[in-house]
């Protein structure tokens, strides 16, 4: 692993752990020139489904627009982002889970629906509110009046 600051070949592991639930491993190094610490994440990579959009098309799973949308949610959200990661990773998780070749847009949508919602609700009620286009605001009181009759969901709730 190059170091980052100097380019220099040689950098150490100083520490290496498990995150997001077992499935990272988080490595601190050390470029042994120039004395720079940085971190690494490492992660199994295994083949996602395809995407198929609204209008038929196909696409590659991409995993920094997924990020990206559940980061636009939680913008100055009070949420760590090892909780958002461990998020992004056990969408990953149940996408691939399925064992299919290609998934729909919309399946995507709800699985980031429903770690948000899990995360941050003003987070979540964010992006349900644009995912969703709500056609008037009984429909999105509707949804506000069904989330304050769920009960405070803790973070490890198995997603149904
Ligand atoms: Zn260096």
């Amino acid at each position: 692993m190059h170091c980052p600051f100097c380019g220099t070949h040689d950098t150490k592991v100083t520490d290496s752990r498990l995150v997001a639930e077992g499935d990272q491993v988080r490595r601190r190094r050390q470029c042994v020139a120039c004395g720079e610490r940085f971190t690494t994440y490492e992660t199994a990579e295994l083949v996602m489904p395809r995407v198929i959009k609204g209008d038929g098309t196909r696409e590659d799973f991409n995993e920094a627009k997924l990020r990206a949308g559940m980061l636009r949610a939680l913008e100055k959200r009070p949420v760590s982002a090892e909780a958002i990661e461990a998020a992004v990773e056990r969408i990953r998780q149940t996408l691939r889970a399925r064992g299919e070749r290609e998934i729909n847009a919309r399946i995507i949508g709800e699985e980031v629906m429903s770690a948000l919602k899990r995360l941050d609700q003003i987070a979540f009620i964010r992006f349900a509110s644009v995912y969703r286009r709500f056609q008037d605001i009984d429909e999105f009181r509707a949804e506000i009046d069904r989330l304050s009759q769920e009960p405070g969901a803790p973070h490890d709730t198995p997603n149904s």
